[in-house]
């Protein structure tokens, strides 16, 4: 009888990482396969706030981090208009590596292979997957971690799913692009776009300073269906840097980002599981998920150790009880909520979104953290939601009941 492992994680992302770490931790069998080797360096940097980390005592992962956080709803133009809105809690960027070596340092025993897994079949009692190379791996249950792309995870098609389109530079510049030491979040000025620009869908500034003179820029569209194209970002960009009077004199590197936003929850009637971007886990009103790995890991571990436990449970049951424990009723509706949200915000205009955010960062900061963060139990998140609309002019108070005309972009930025 060929090797069954008890579970098999695809994937060599920080999903899989995540959870094949937190399984072997509960003494559970992991075997995981991977197009690249695990500890190939990730094509991706991340970006959290320091308090997500801070309670879960992983400060030490963070490479770079920021006090002066702030974002810019005004239109720009005029003093008053280009005043920052201070968010007044440090942000980070992980050490990557760091990162890596984190959960793969936590999950010595796990066995990985390098492949593509290229089909999924789950039978009464185990489940096998058949690699590029032929080769044919067994575990009572599937992990898929392999990403948004998956094709092993059925979901609802509720239509065309929104991206979050970004270009960015990571390089030296004529002059500081942003005030030196600073992160900004979102910078939704518009004083550098033309009227029909104005009319287009609105992108916002995400930045940072990388200290010795390197600054990361990049022009970010989030939730629009099928994304902004790349060239329209990278014209707005040198377009926001020109009327700053700013030069690109080195580029160090060039990132091109595209993920969906509002991907449907997994059918969690499959018996295939998924964690990560192939589960949905990506809050669909600020494009993060790294904090959302930490925090929901141990759970679904849990569940699946304590699942694993009964010899007589086959993958459709243990798969069951992993759709449970990682998409409970209380995470199903607040997800629902937040795409809810994001829809509505997808009909806002740039002067409409620029009101938006600086209400939604008027509220405490308990609240618009917990918000971004979905740390809120949901009568929370709705007493906030219903707060956000009590505070709201009333020209926005229309656009989120009945949405607005147009298909515009809104966001935060990861
Ligand atoms: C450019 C970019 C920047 C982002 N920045 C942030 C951020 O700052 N903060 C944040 O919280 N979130 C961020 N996100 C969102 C999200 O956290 C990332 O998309 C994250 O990488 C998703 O992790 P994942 O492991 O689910 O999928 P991925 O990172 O996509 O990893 C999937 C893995 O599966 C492997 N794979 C794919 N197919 C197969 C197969 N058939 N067989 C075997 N292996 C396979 C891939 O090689 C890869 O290793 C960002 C996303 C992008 C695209």
């Amino acid at each position: 009888m060929a090797r069954c492992a008890d579970v098999l994680v695809i994937g060599g992302g920080p999903a899989a990482l995540c959870i094949a770490s937190e399984l072997h931790q509960r003494g559970v069998a992991v075997e995981g396969i991977a197009l690249e080797p695990v500890d190939a360096a990730w094509p991706n940097t991340y970006g959290i706030w320091v308090d997500e980390l801070k309670v879960l005592d992983l400060e030490d992962l963070i490479e770079h981090r920021w006090s002066d956080t702030v974002s810019y709803f005004g239109a720009g133009g005029s003093e008053a208009a280009n005043q920052p809105l201070l968010h007044g809690i440090d942000y980070g960027l992980f050490d990557r590596a760091a990162l890596q070596r984190y959960w793969l340092d936590r999950a010595p025993g796990v066995t990985w292979h390098q492949g593509s897994a290229e089909a999924v079949q789950a039978g009464p009692v185990i489940t096998t997957v058949t690699c590029a190379s032929g080769e044919t791996l067994h575990a009572r249950v599937v992990i898929d971690a392999s990403g948004s792309r998956t094709p092993y995870i059925r979901r609802t098609d509720l239509g065309p799913v929104a991206g979050q389109a970004a270009y960015g530079v990571v390089g030296r510049f004529s002059k500081p692009p942003i005030e030196p030491g600073r992160f900004v979040l979102m910078d939704y000025r518009c004083d550098h776009l033309s009227d029909e620009q104005r009319l287009e869908p609105p992108t916002f500034l995400y930045a940072m300073d990388l200290g010795d003179g390197v600054f990361f820029v990049e022009e970010t569209s989030l939730a629009l269906a099928s994304g902004v194209p790349y060239d329209v970002l990278k014209q707005r960009l040198q377009q926001r840097l020109d009327r700053r009077g700013v030069q690109i004199t080195e580029v160090i590197h060039e990132e091109f980002c595209l993920f969906p936003m509002n991907l449907p929850l997994p059918d969690r009637s499959q018996p295939v599981l998924a964690f990560g971007g192939a589960a949905s886990m990506v809050h669909p009103a600020s494009g993060y998920m790294v904090g959302s790995l930490l925090r929901r890991a141990p759970g679904l571990a849990e569940a699946l150790a304590a699942a694993l436990a009964d010899p007589s449970l086959g993958s459709a049951d243990l798969a069951r009880r992993g759709w449970q424990a990682l998409w409970p009723m209380e995470l199903v509706l607040r997800h629902q909520l937040y795409q809810f949200g994001l829809g509505r915000l997808m009909g806002f205009n740039e002067q409409l979104l620029r009101r938006h955010f600086a209400t939604f960062f008027s509220l405490p900061r308990e609240d618009w953290f917990g918000f971004l963060t979905n740390t809120l139990p949901l009568p929370r998140l709705i007493g906030v939601m219903l707060r956000l609309f009590a505070l709201s002019p009333w020209e926005l108070r229309r656009g989120l009941v009945l949405g607005a005309a147009q298909r515009q972009a809104p966001g935060f930025r990861r």
